[in-house]
This record gives C-alpha cells, structure tokens and sequence, in this order.
C-alpha cells in the first residue's frame, strides 16, 4: 500500500512505530494537558494507528474520534529528538480514513465548502489577483473573514515603508486545514490555485500574516502535498521584515503611556518557525513602556488556541485549548493580550471576557503608533 501522493506510507509506519510507545514529547502535549487523557497524547494517538495497522484495531467511531482530536500545531515534532513527523503521519492517516469514507461527517462538509469557497468562513468565492508588482502579501481566508482589521493594518504598515504588495489568496484557505483534516486533493488544489496567483503577480518576495501561513509554504506544500514553492521566492514573515525596519530605522513607533501589563501571545504553529519569537517583542517594546508579562506556555514551547481542524472536529477540545491559553495570560497578571496571527485573535476574543482580559492586534497596534 504505496500513496501516489503525500506522505508514503512506510513513512507513516516508521513515525507511528518509533512513537507508539515513547513519552519524551508528553510535557509539551497540549491537548492531554487540557483532556488528561492518555490516549490523546502523541503516544496515544500513534499507538491507535498502529494498533489498526495491527488489525487489533478498526477504523471504527471510537478510533477515528481519537484520530481526529488531534491538534497539528507541530509541539510533538519540535520537541522531538528524532524530529519524528508525528503531525504528518497523522494528516496521512486521516487521508487514509477520508478514502475509507470513515472520517467524521463535518470533515465531508468541510470539503464541500472548501472546494466551493475555499474557506468555511464565508459563503464567497476568493478574490482575484490584481497587478504585479516585487513584493505579494498572502491574506488567506482567516484575516479576511476572521479578524479583517489585520488586513488594512498590514497594508498601510507596508505602505509607509514604500511597499505597496499585491494582495494573493485573499479569502482562500491557504490548504493547511484540508490538509490537516486528510482533504489531499482539496489541499492541493488550494495550494495550487494560490501559487498560481503568486506566478501572476510576478512577485519575488511573498509576506504572510502568521507563523501558520509560514509553516504552511515553506514546510507542509513539499512535506504533505508534494508541492514546491517557488525557489526564486524569498518567504517572510511580516512581524520579521518590521522588526528588521525597526532595527534600520526605516520605521518608528510612538511610545504610549499606557502601562496596561500585556503580554504577546504567540499564536497556534509558532513552535514550527522557531526563528520568529523576537521579532513580535521586539516590535510591542518599541511601542510599550516596559510593561511585558510572558505567558508560561510561550515561544518553543507555546500551545495553540483552538484555531487548528479541532473547531471543526472537536469544538470542546478546540474550546479548553482556548481557555487554557487565556488562564495562562491572565496567571501571568497580564490585562491585554496581543498577538498577529488572525485566526488565534479571533479565537482568544471570543473567550476573553469571561477572563477579565481584552485581545488586540499586533499589526492595528503597531499602525496606530505609527510615527
Ligand atoms: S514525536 Fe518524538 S518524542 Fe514525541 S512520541 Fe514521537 S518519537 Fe517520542
């Protein structure tokens, strides 16, 4: 049994064999640290695959439902020794499961909606790419739909640098939650589409609004999907190329007065760009007084919200992975939080009330003090 796309299955084998029965990334599980279960932890869930790979196990409600609690926000593998691509074995897993016509209904509508919208935010298709131009910033359905301040922020940002991108994949997925969820075709086509929109803006420098569309162009296209991204493309983060401005002096923020404690949250997937943890910091000093708190769950080893498949698959995982994040803030004594990736503002908003706490975007942030 050898996929002709994707993960190959001896792949999938070699990574569930070595982590079926091995503890070393258990501290850093988050979503055995918000279920206390044993069976939703990297060990668990390998032990499941290989459990059915055994025949001891089918694919039956039980065993997809755990299958499908999984977070893929990418904590197994950082912390591994071995670099084992657990969160990759698993999304081959669920393709396996989809093509068995096993996987839970939510997952088919997904797949519905993706393929007619590309996002299951809206009920629109995506925009068009417009003009060409040196630089192309990758919007995504999360920034557009979910948290869409970020969008005008970031690009009146750009401006004042001279930057004026052309905007691609505005309201498209950019394939990471087909892919997480075993949609392989509708990733790809995903993929596929917004790489094309990046060839017809003949940009050479793509920016990205998250650590997740980071991760997503420059690591799951080739791993998962078997996609290249464009060598002739430099990929960067937007928080990287203001906090390098920063540092030139190309960019300047006025200081507030406001000495609200706040802290930055870094969002769902930071664990997979480890380079990315300064910058945002770097960026909220330049405009606060000194008056950062750090979360615990932070940088190398931040969990996510429940910004992954899970509010889809299993909205009350997703919903503890949210609360705990905000429990972990307002421990920390921070009142405001802050962070840049879209779908991790939306999801810490809808919660922070009952937390005591008030959510703001790094990029709108950052405009507004803009000198
Ligand atoms: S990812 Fe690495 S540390 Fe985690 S269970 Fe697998 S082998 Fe162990």
């Amino acid at each position: 049994m050898i996929r002709k796309d994707g993960m190959p299955i001896e792949s999938v084998i070699d990574t569930i064999e070595n982590c079926r029965y091995c503890l070393m990334c258990r501290h850093i599980a988050s979503v055995e640290y918000v279920t206390h279960k044993e069976t939703l932890s990297p060990h668990g869930w390998a032990l499941v695959i290989a459990s059915v790979q055994r025949g001891l196990l089918d694919w039956d409600q039980d065993t997809v439902d755990v299958i499908y609690s999984a977070p893929d926000h990418g904590n197994s593998r950082a912390h591994c020794a071995t670099q084992q691509p657990l969160p990759e074995a698993i999304a081959a897993t669920r393709a396996e499961i989809v093509k068995l016509q096993r996987a839970p209904t939510v997952v088919y509508e997904l797949d519905k909606v993706l393929r007619e919208y590309g996002t299951p935010f809206a009920e629109r298709k995506p925009g068009v790419v417009a003009g060409e131009g040196e630089v192309a910033l990758f919007i995504g359905d999360e920034a557009q739909y979910l948290w869409p301040k970020a969008v005008k922020a970031s690009s009146d940002l750009l401006a004042s640098l001279g930057i004026h991108p052309v905007m691609i994949g505005v309201g498209r997925s950019n394939g990471y939650l087909a892919s997480s969820l075993g949609l392989l075709d509708t990733a790809k086509k995903l993929a596929e589409a917004t790489l094309e929109e990046l060839r017809l803006s003949s940009a050479k420098r793509l920016l990205v609004l998250s650590p997740g569309d980071y991760f997503t162009f420059n690591q799951l296209y080739d791993e998962r999907l078997g996609i290249e991204f464009p060598g002739d493309v430099e990929l960067l983060e937007l928080t990287t190329v203001l906090a390098s401005n920063l540092e030139g002096g190309e960019i300047s923020f006025k200081k507030t007065s406001d000495t609200t404690s706040y802290a930055y949250v870094d969002p769902t997937h930071a664990v997979r760009v480890p380079d990315r943890h300064a910058a945002p910091r770097q960026l909220l000093s330049a405009i606060f007084p000194g008056n950062a708190h750090e979360l615990f769950w932070r940088q190398e080893r931040a969990h996510p919200v429940g910004s992954t498949g899970l509010q889809f698959t299993k909205p009350d995982i997703a919903e503890k992975l949210t609360a705990a994040r905000l429990e972990d803030a307002r421990r920390s004594g921070a009142k405001l939080l802050i962070s840049d990736d879209p779908g991790t503002l939306k999801q810490l908003d809808s919660m922070a009330e009952k937390f005591d706490l008030q959510v703001k975007g790094l990029y709108e942030l950052l405009f507004d003090r803009l000198e």
